[in-house]
């Protein structure tokens, strides 16, 4: 797998009354991170019991995608995963209801792979930004002019390229 994509490792939480989410594979609920996924600090991470499960839901470790919530239904009859209902008496998901819940998380997987082009382009552009910076900073300590610098970098004047790349322009700007 291209390591630009490491970032992004599904993983099904617990959802619990109060919003707090913690992994449904531990065999033991446990909060271990807020509602918006943020992980908790080890002071404020308790044990659950199952029961305080109130549904689940797909999360990203990249932290810019969760799934929908699945709530779980107290009696068998209002079992309906089409509409993201799941009886579930213990409150640990089985592998095919994990699945279920993890499915989602393809579009997401299918997307962030697709733009992989863009992220190398972009990290590309910042390192010839970073090139440029430092080629600048090397032909000027040894004594090449801004005019000089403005007409090859493209820039034009000797002020504009010293507004660019001098003492007063920042890095990355
Ligand atoms: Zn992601």
């Amino acid at each position: 797998m291209n390591p630009l994509f490491d970032c992004h490792r599904v993983w099904v939480a617990d959802i619990f009354a109060d919003g707090l989410h913690g992994p449904s594979l531990t065999a033991q609920p446990a909060a271990i991170a807020a509602v918006d996924a943020t992980p908790l600090t080890p002071a404020l991470r308790c044990a659950r019991e199952p029961d305080e499960v109130i549904g689940w839901r797909a999360l990203c470790s990249c932290g810019g995608w969760h799934g929908r919530t699945w709530l779980r239904a107290e009696n068998p009859v209002d079992h309906d995963p089409g509409h993201r209902r799941l009886h579930c008496p213990s409150g640990r998901l089985d592998t095919s209801a994990t699945t279920l819940v993890l499915a989602e998380w393809d579009y997401h997987r299918v997307e962030m792979q697709a733009l992989i082009p863009v992220r190398l382009a972009y990290e590309d552009s910042v390192s010839a930004q970073q090139r440029l910076v430092e080629a600048v900073r090397f032909v000027r300590s040894a004594g090449a002019s801004w005019a000089a610098i403005g007409q090859v970098s493209g820039l034009g004047s000797a002020e504009d390229a010293e507004l660019r790349f001098g003492p007063q322009a920042c890095d990355m700007c």
